[in-house]
């Protein structure tokens, strides 16, 4: 779907614009995801990085050896981008941060080995292991 869609952190210091076509969206379960986020489970939205554009703030960074660099608000904590070493075309964009985020489905759960047994979302959706590019 081509749209325009805004976010930001929970300060307002962040805020962002994304625009084009929304790719893939899934909800990823890996350990990094769980410990940067605080969450169970995060939930990212995949664009080009052309289609990406901060509107507001200075995002800190956070580089995880030898997989990503994450972006977040040095005030408020808030998670909000990620671009993997693997595909630096496009960045992944948080959907919580996302002004309307009940626009936006999953469609599909990434590193599912390290699922909680007991957290119970969109079962019907196909899961991955690791993740399948
Ligand atoms: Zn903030
Ligand atoms: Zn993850």
């Amino acid at each position: 779907m081509h749209e325009v869609m805004e976010g930001g952190c929970h300060c307002g210091a962040l805020r962002y614009r994304l625009e084009g076509d929304l790719g893939d969206v899934a909800h990823c379960h890996c350990s990094i995801c769980r410990r940067v986020s605080g969450g169970l489970v995060v939930t990212w939205v995949t664009v080009p990085r052309t289609a990406f554009s901060w509107l507001a703030g200075q995002p800190q960074r956070y580089v995880a050896p030898a997989s990503c660099t994450r972006w977040f608000c040095g005030r408020c904590g808030a998670h909000v981008a990620l671009q993997t070493t693997h595909s630096e075309a496009s960045i992944d964009v948080t959907v919580a941060t996302m002004d309307r985020p009940e626009q936006v489905r999953a469609n599909r759960h990434i590193w599912t080995g390290s699922r909680l047994p007991w957290l119970h979302l969109d079962e019907q959706l196909p899961s991955e292991e690791r993740e399948q590019l």
